[in-house]
């Protein structure tokens, strides 16, 4: 994350966890042939459906099945409304619409031969807070019973800013965001389980291959004076202060259907900057999308195909090479709007792994297998072979002043490098206070909250093998460096079992800011200061992840040292409600049009359609959307875009006396199909006791046309405000 975290605020109420009620499912029941099994909570697996772009057989006649392999996508777009967004705590940036929706992204992968299976799941958002990766176990549990826990689930986020807050029960990330969200955490909760679940029941015998290579011009370095304390011949071994490596798995069923791909690159995932309030998955979202479309993936479907883009060490890696600073000295897209600079990452991101993807792929043979545990590094000796042989240990969680000065991605209030080396009179005193942190002046020592811990201190940490591959799942943002020294940690105890490539899995299962190394550290630039545990904590990574490497080698368990505390129980400050009840403007219905479209327009330009609407927040449409651009066929109207596409925009502005103004925008592409179009804005609103209360409203009907030509008028022309016939509109069957 970056940027100040709101220290203030009062902690308001207490909130007991309730486990949800949910349907059981045998454990032992694992498919292990074509045949998915029925869930009581979603009905038969649609192994059916056929994609709407078909895809090509990837060597399936002569590939063997090692694995079963399924992938699953579920909607975990928060409320669009008034909620405050995780990561650059700006506490004006509120959500207010949506760019592209959230997603969770699931695989699961099974060994047949050995029983182990991995279930690797990348969500759109910041990070995977621990209240998140419980709730979803908890409910895993209740279905599947021991078949899917901590210890073989990696749940990892794709760091993106611009998604809903108020996920985490820890007060320092809670307050940062304005608050706990009850909807949007059930809203993420239930998205990660759905995935899950839909991954679960696709399973079927396929492949998991892997291919490897270099994205250049993409990323950037954030921090390079603190890059530069490592030593020279470190240094030297690498062509480039961030690493330019992109990691691909691809899925294929047996039978030569595609299931969907999952990549690795470090960037932050901080294209667009706070002053966006547009719900998006920022560039790893938009990659998703791109190769999604390509892929005809059908939202709606169980067995569809999935493709994730998930993050690594991104700690001191920015998404604007090439850029320069504004005078707010932050990135700026050269391009105009910080959406263009989003689309533009997302899609060198999409080609990269798209061609790796169609290339040459090696087969991933040899097994599953996994560690995890749960450390607690609040003091954690340090081996002395890692510290040159002095006594060490890590510290209390703790933030340096200098994370109030944030980096490039999102400025801070207060100037980066502020040390115990510096004269200021504040600096010292702080460090007098806490000199376990070294030369970090401590602005808030986390670990020492009055009731319980600010933020976490016991982690989970977690190593997953496929076959030549090993994932290093951290619950934090890594540097460069400090990523490619727990690589080596990791490969030095695997390559004798025939590991080959380690793949550092960042924000997954928690989160406990960042992991500089030690010479990083003695810069206290945004990213030391948000080391928590100190100088040492990349070695405590580095000693614990390599107990668990040896652990795998050798075949030995390896129980937590310890627990993480219940947060449940803690206070939560809760996000503000806003006082319930709708209006639409005298004399206006719900869905009337305010400002309607044009009569005409040719591609490239913008159609913008206004409607006195409900709010948002009533119902999010999970699975669904506000807005369809439809196209008027001989047989009636068809949808032809959704919220989640990106040439659209659902945007909500609160208007008086509580009324909600909804605008959607179009962004005709260029190679749209000349004919009529409308716009159609659906919603709820609250009526009385709560009761939600569809709407629909439809824009007139207009005429989209290529330059130079006549309108289309030999299709049919339907009546304004004509309801979509039946049928078409596939992709919402499970609108609510
Ligand atoms: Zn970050």
């Amino acid at each position: 994350m970056i940027r100040a975290l709101f220290l203030g605020g009062v902690l308001l109420l207490m909130v007991p966890s309730t486990v949800p009620a949910t349907a059981s499912a045998d454990p032992s029941a694992a498919p292990t042939s074509h045949t998915a099994p029925t869930d009581p909570l979603m009905g038969p697996a649609d192994a059916t459906d056929e994609p709407r772009t078909a895809s090509a057989p990837h060597n399936a006649s002569e590939t063997p099945a090692p694995f079963l392999v399924g992938s699953g996508v579920y909607d975990i777009t928060g409320p669009p409304a008034d909620v405050m967004m995780a990561g650059y705590v700006e506490f004006s940036q509120t959500t207010h619409g949506i760019h592209t929706r959230l997603r969770s992204r699931a695989f699961v992968l099974v060994d047949p031969a050995s029983g182990r299976r991995v279930v690797l799941v990348n969500i759109d958002q910041i990070a995977v807070f621990q209240a998140v990766s419980e709730r979803v176990l908890e409910r895993l549990r209740a279905t599947f019973g021991d078949l899917y826990t901590a210890e073989n689930v990696h749940i990892a986020a794709t760091h993106t800013h611009t998604a809903p807050g108020g996920l985490s029960d820890y007060f320092m990330y809670s307050s940062g965001t304005a608050g706990f969200s009850q909807q949007n955490f059930d809203i993420v909760v239930d998205g990660i389980y759905q995935s899950i679940v839909r991954a679960h029941q696709s399973l079927a015998p396929g492949t998991v291959r892997m291919a490897r290579g270099d994205l250049l011009d993409s990323s950037v370095s954030r921090s390079p004076d603190a890059y530069l304390l490592n030593p020279q011949e470190e240094r030297d071994r690498y062509r480039a202060n961030v690493d330019t490596e992109m990691t691909v798995l691809r899925f294929d069923r047996a039978d030569g259907r595609e299931v969907g791909a999952l990549s690795w690159f470090a960037v932050h995932a901080t294209s667009l900057h706070s002053d966006t309030t547009l719900i998006s998955g920022d560039n790893k979202g938009y990659a998703s999308y791109l190769f999604e479309r390509a892929k005809g993936t059908r939202y709606d479907t169980a067995g569809t195909f999935v493709a994730a883009f998930a993050n690594a060490n991104a700690g001191d890696v920015s998404p604007y090479p090439g850029s320069r600073l504004n005078r707010r000295k932050e990135w700026e897209c050269l391009e105009g709007p910080h959406i263009r600079c989003n689309a533009t990452s997302g899609r060198k991101q999409y080609d990269r792994a798209r061609a790796l993807y169609d290339g040459e792929t090696e087969p991933l043979e040899g097994g599953i297998d996994f560690r995890h545990r749960y450390v607690d590094f609040s003091s954690l000796e340090i081996d002395p072979r890692l510290t040159g042989g002095a006594p060490a240990h890590t510290c209390y969680g703790a933030i340096g002043l200098s994370m109030l000065a944030g980096t490039p991605d999102g400025i801070g209030i207060t100037r980066p490098g502020q040390s115990c080396t510096d004269p200021s009179f504040l600096a010292r005193l702080l460090c007098l206070r806490h000199p376990c942190h070294g030369v970090k002046p401590v602005g808030l020592a986390t670990g020492r909250g009055l009731l319980a811990p600010l933020t976490p201190q016991v982690i989970p940490l977690q190593l997953i093998r496929i076959g030549p591959l090993v994932l290093i799942g951290v619950p934090a943002e890594l540097t460069t460096m400090s990523g490619r020294r727990l690589r080596e940690t990791v490969l030095k105890e695997l390559e004798p079992m025939g590991v080959r490539h380690a793949v550092l899995a960042g924000y997954a299962n928690a989160y406990a800011g960042y992991v500089a190394t030690r010479e990083e550290y003695q810069r206290q630039n945004y990213e030391g200061a948000s080391t928590h545990f100190g100088e040492w904590t990349l070695a405590g990574y580095q000693q614990e992840m390599q107990r668990l490497a040896v652990a795998l080698r050798e075949g030995r368990p390896t129980p937590s040292s310890a627990t993480p505390p219940d947060m449940s129980k803690a206070f939560r400050l809760r996000t503000p409600h806003r006082i319930p009840g709708d209006r639409a403007p005298w004399g206006k219905a719900f869905g009337s049009v305010s400002v309607d479209a044009a009569d005409r327009y040719t591609p490239g330009m913008t159609v913008e359609v206004r409607f006195w609407g409900g709010y948002p927040n009533n119902d999010p449409l999970i699975q669904g959307s506000y807005l369809e651009v439809q196209r008027a066929a001989p047989e009636g109207w068809q949808t032809i875009a959704y919220d989640w596409d990106a040439e659209t925009r659902f945007l909500w502005k609160a208007g008086w006396f509580k009324t909600s103004k909804i605008t959607v925008q179009w962004d005709i592409p260029a190679d749209v199909v000349p004919g009529r179009y409308r716009i159609l804005h659906r919603g709820h609103t609250l009526g009385r006791k709560g009761r939600r209360l569809p709407y629909e409203g439809v824009s007139r009907v207009f005429a989209v046309e290529r330059p130079g030509t006549v309108p289309a008028d030999s299709v049919p022309h339907p009546a304004r405000g004509a309801a979509p016939a039946s049928g078409e509109v596939v992709i919402l069957s499970e609108a609510r």
